[in-house]
């Protein structure tokens, strides 16, 4: 006897074979996957009629800043160091912990209702962060942003404020909460910095969330600064590693992807932020070339402006095809698999997530296809890719809950979120005007 049956639908279960099973179902036991395929006979709990429906692997999106989406449209249109240095960081002087809570219980609410089950976050006052996933039933791998900027007396609070997350929840909420260390960037965190959090990784057992090579600026910086390029920086001092998820990696020399494939390092592919700040093209046709499992990300909701990964799965296949005036550049399937599997392998979690099998963990989606937008149905995978929205999500399930059925979110009070975040990001943005 299953828990849960999702009966009767298309599955794509991005398994090793990437097999898809029309009419087909998946059982769920307790928190992990029971049986996946064309005839289950298996009864159930709860069975959820899934025909007309397409079931997949939750997605996963491997860098984000959750909170940031109280800063949804606040500065649009600007360049990075610009953005950053004169509208984010000055707003974020004024964060308080409840605003970090509201939040992201905002963007943990987005993210269920657009088929995210599973998401790496660097941010601030995360252990709120983690009590907003503890209770919206989602699964986020956890670090707070460190930003020492060469100083000693900061680092050494940083660190501990960093150490403080991982050693409080580390595997909490049923293990939904994970954690890794999270310095901000080589141009915010010195090398001295930067020794340590590999150090006290490597003592946690845990892995390192950083932002890597993402604007010419800080090609230049860095360049300046030590006489090396970012990924040769890094390297240079033994921070590169399978442990490292490097978000954006843009500015790339074919040497520095030979560099981040041989230390395993797990870049995470942002296209809408990257095209939004101006920031460049990720050579993404290289590094998957090269065999390295890039994931996808939608960056914080500062510079998306969401945290749909449907539109981002979209928007990496487009943005590299038109950059190399190539349509084969990176297909749909492509973009399919850095949303799942890809993801799950990049958080170190690939035996867990990431597809439909027997064993692994009971995070799936599932999207609606009766819609004038994904009719007539020919190709699954391209429907999700170039045609499929968010909002197409249907039901969500994570860890065996289901979290949202038929649209209706079950672990949320959703006006509720609406409000405290509306409400949290007028009264942040009030404290900057006092200050001035
Ligand atoms: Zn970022």
């Amino acid at each position: 006897m299953a828990d849960i049956l999702v009966k009767g639908g298309h599955v794509v279960t991005m398994d090793p074979q990437r097999r898809v099973f029309e009419r087909g179902s998946v059982a769920i036991k307790g928190d992990k996957i029971a049986a996946v395929g064309k005839e289950i006979k298996e009864k159930a709990d709860v069975v959820i009629d899934a025909r007309g429906k397409v079931v997949l692997p939750g997605l996963i999106n491997c860098h984000t800043h959750l909170s940031m989406t109280l800063l949804r449209g606040v500065a649009d249109d600007m360049p990075l160091m610009q953005w950053l240095e004169t509208k984010i960081w000055p707003i974020e002087k004024n964060l308080r912990a409840e605003d970090c809570y509201a939040g992201a219980l905002l963007g943990c609410l987005e993210m269920i209702k657009s088929g995210t089950t599973c998401f790496a976050d660097q941010y601030f006052y995360m252990e709120h962060v983690a009590r907003a996933v503890e209770e919206a039933g989602t699964r986020g791998v956890l670090s707070y942003g460190i930003i020492e900027l060469d100083d000693p007396k900061r680092r050494e609070s940083e660190l501990r404020a960093g150490e403080k997350l991982v050693k409080a929840w580390h595997g909490k909420a049923d293990g939904r909460v994970l954690t890794m260390f999270g310095p901000h960037a080589p141009y915010t965190c010195s090398p001295e910095c930067l020794a340590k959090v590999k150090e006290l990784a490597k003592k946690h057992k845990v892995g390192i969330h950083t932002h890597l090579s993402e604007s010419q600026d800080e090609i230049k910086q860095i360049t300046e600064k030590y006489g090396k390029r970012p990924v040769e920086h890094l390297d240079s001092m033994g921070f590169l590693g399978p442990e490292v998820l490097a978000a954006h990696c843009v500015w790339l020399t074919e040497e520095e992807i030979r560099v981040l494939r041989e230390r395993g390092v797990k870049p995470v592919h942002n296209p809408v932020s990257n095209m939004k700040i101006g920031c460049g093209v990720a050579p993404v046709p290289e590094m998957l070339a090269a065999g390295i499992p890039v994931a996808l990300g939608t960056d914080g909701a500062a510079s998306n402006n969401t945290l749909d990964m449907f539109s981002e799965m979209k928007f990496a296949a487009l943005l590299n095809k038109v950059h190399k005036l190539n349509p084969v550049a990176v297909p749909a399937a492509s973009a399919l698999e850095m949303a799942t599997v890809n993801g799950a392998i990049a958080l170190g979690l690939g035996d867990k997530l990431g597809s439909l099998e027997v064993g692994k963990k009971a995070d799936l989606v599932v999207v609606d296809l009766k819609k004038p937008h994904l009719s007539p149905l020919h190709n699954i995978i391209s429907h999700l890719v170039y045609s499929a929205v968010g909002s197409d999500v249907d039901t969500t399930i994570v860890d065996g809950k289901i979290l949202m059925r038929e649209r209706k979110v079950l672990t949320l009070d959703e006006d509720k979120v609406l409000r405290e975040a509306q409400k949290s990001s007028d009264a942040l943005l009030a404290r900057k005007e006092d200050k001035k």
